[in-house]
């Protein structure tokens, strides 16, 4: 798949325009996806010297991403369409907020092995018996409410 992915708030801590505190195994998780075969951009609100922070940061961690702001390196901005062609986004301003990337990653893998169900792929996680004997929060409520056709 192609996957885009945020920066700020997503990666790294929301400190825009510093580079914020590294998010808990967001390059791990991201390094991981490259291994298993997707293509990662960079989809984020930063331009020129801030985004090119944002790209150094990455690649002082090992992680590179095929293009920033971009669906391909040699896309000229000028022409190109603003939409992205990605698969999948991953961003902190996502309903519900951003799911720790131990969650992400299976979410992906559910995703992959073409589960279709948003309750499925978002309980894919092997923390699924602990996120369930917690109260279930509202992102989980509203999926099994589209689920069940109660809205
Ligand atoms: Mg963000």
């Amino acid at each position: 798949m192609i996957i885009a992915v945020d920066f700020d708030g997503t990666i790294v801590e929301h400190e825009y325009p510093k580079i914020g505190k590294p998010i808990a195994f967001a390059i791990e998780t991201l390094l991981q996806l490259q291994k298993d075969g997707h293509t990662l951009l960079m989809w984020s609100v930063r331009e020129g010297k801030m985004l090119q922070e944002a790209v150094d940061y990455c690649e002082s961690k090992g992680l590179k991403f095929f293009a920033a702001n971009k669906n391909y390196p040699e896309e000229d901005p000028a022409t190109a369409s603003r939409k992205l062609n990605a698969d999948l986004f991953i961003d902190d301003r996502n309903l519900g907020g951003l799911p720790d990337w131990g969650v992400i990653y299976h979410a992906i893998k559910a995703l992959e092995r073409g589960e279709t169900s948003f309750e499925n792929i978002m309980m894919a996680s092997g923390e699924n018996q602990r996120i369930r004997r917690r109260k279930k929060n509202f992102f989980i409520r509203l999926g099994e409410m589209f689920e069940n056709n109660k809205y």
